[in-house]
């Protein structure tokens, strides 16, 4: 199944379980506006090599088209059709003014010289110009896609316009016009709603015995605020193994660690384990799996021993495995992708509301505004799916199912309110 097919059943799924009409799906299975564009870079041998790329408009009821923009080299529309739907429902759940959106370079960036990955984000930028703005769509990064790549994206937009338009695209250096959190809000993010959950479901946060799959970006953040927040992180993994202390592992060290060595396995106390994937059995309450996709499946599932999961990475359980899980009798719930991730986009939105405004807050003012929308959000989603389980006692209704029921909702109150439906 390609993902966009896997994309649409989640959406037909939804749009069902609300109880909403059939032409909301049908309304949103197709994007607004694609735009398909060539940008030619003349790379440091002296060939001419031309990109293609695109950005989806996929649908703008509550806001402007929001959504990164991913260089990959098997990207493709239909991938990036699936990306922009998704985009709607995350933006739509996390209760911010966003519509979705999301862009894409088939490209391999590892293969590239700094000046050729230049050109050609600053060719990009200039192709989709027409169709983006702070009011009408704001890119920001995706995989493979970083804060450098948008300070040349904003500086070609405000060529082209003359003046300085810092709220076009978000996640920018903090030293042009980004905001520090943004480096760390996906991780942070993950744990909020980690903390929410384990307060709503296990009587607390603190002393909570916590394992992180992954030590990339997400994992490392979410380890930090996880045991800042005095939860105890036992385990950490990379593709060089997993490190396991039951008395709880040092994360800062960790973080030190895999920085200057770039492998968590150099961590110098704890047991070490080869496989990267033990990080996903040991003993836990709460599970944080923030590294890839398809890493808890049919085949491991039985092996997870965690009464929470709280998803960092994006589509880390596959339905298969969530069924496994939800009929053991000790578990609880897994906190999905999209309302667990949502802190990057999250963090984007209060970064472009700085810029509107010119006004900018201070890191501690911006991680909590941050941190209560997604308070908001993991409570409204909880109680949301709390509902829906009483109400459907016929099937299975996971914590994801009600994160889609609500996100769908919302895109759909405010589409029939505009009388698009
Ligand atoms: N690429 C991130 C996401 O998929 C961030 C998007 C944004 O900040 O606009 O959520």
């Amino acid at each position: 199944m390609s993902y966009l097919e896997w994309m649409l059943r989640v959406l037909k799924n939804s749009v069902e379980l609300a109880g909403l009409p059939q032409e909301v799906y049908d309304y949103l299975s197709k994007p607004d506006r694609v735009l398909m564009v060539k940008i030619p870079v003349r790379m440091d041998d002296g060939r001419l090599v031309i990109f293609e790329g695109y950005r989806v408009q996929h649908n703008n009821a509550l806001g402007p088209y929001k959504g990164g923009i991913r260089y990959h080299p098997e990207v493709t529309l239909d991938t990036d059709i699936a990306l922009a739907l998704g985009m709607t429902l995350k933006n739509s759940l996390a209760g911010i003014p966003y519509g979705g959106g999301k862009g894409a370079v088939k490209c391999d960036p590892k293969k590239m010289s700094m000046r050729e990955l230049e050109q050609l984000s600053r060719g990009y930028a200039r192709a989709i110009a027409p169709i983006i703005g702070p009011e009408i769509d704001i890119p920001a990064p995706d995989v493979n896609t970083n804060p450098q790549i948008m300070a040349w994206m904003v500086d070609e937009y405000s060529k082209l316009k003359g003046y300085n338009v810092p709220g076009v695209f978000t996640a920018k250096p903090p030293e042009l016009w980004g905001n520090p959190v943004r480096i760390y809000s996906t991780g942070f993010g993950t744990v909020v709603a980690a903390k929410a959950a384990a307060e709503r479901w296990l009587g607390g946060f603190e002393g909570k015995v916590v394992s992180v799959h992954g030590f990339g970006n997400v994992a490392q953040y979410a380890a930090y605020w996880a045991s800042k927040y005095g939860a105890k992180v036992v385990a950490v993994s990379d593709t060089s193994g997993t490190v396991y202390d039951p008395n709880g592992l040092d994360v800062e060290l960790a973080m030190k660690v895999k920085n200057e060595t770039g492998k968590v396995i150099n961590y110098p106390r704890g047991e070490k384990i080869s496989d990267p994937d033990a990080s996903l059995y040991v003993d836990a309450d709460i599970l944080m799996p923030s590294a890839i996709e398809n890493v808890i499946t049919e085949a491991n599932a039985n092996k997870v021993k965690a009464k929470l999961i709280v998803e960092g990475a994006n589509g880390p359980t596959t339905p298969e495995a969530e069924k496994i899980l939800y009929s053991r009798k000790d578990f609880i719930a897994a906190v999905p992708d999209i309302l667990a991730n949502a802190g990057g986009v999250i963090m984007s939105y209060l970064e472009w509301v700085e810029n509107l405004q010119w006004y900018f807050w201070d890191e501690e003012e911006t991680r909590n505004r941050l941190a209560s929308i997604m308070e908001k959000n993991f409570m409204r989603a909880a109680e949301r799916w709390e509902r829906l389980r009483d109400e459907r006692k016929d099937r299975l209704v996971t914590m994801r199912d009600a994160a889609f029921v609500l996100a769908v909702e919302r895109v759909y109150k405010a589409m029939k309110l505009r009388g698009w439906l």
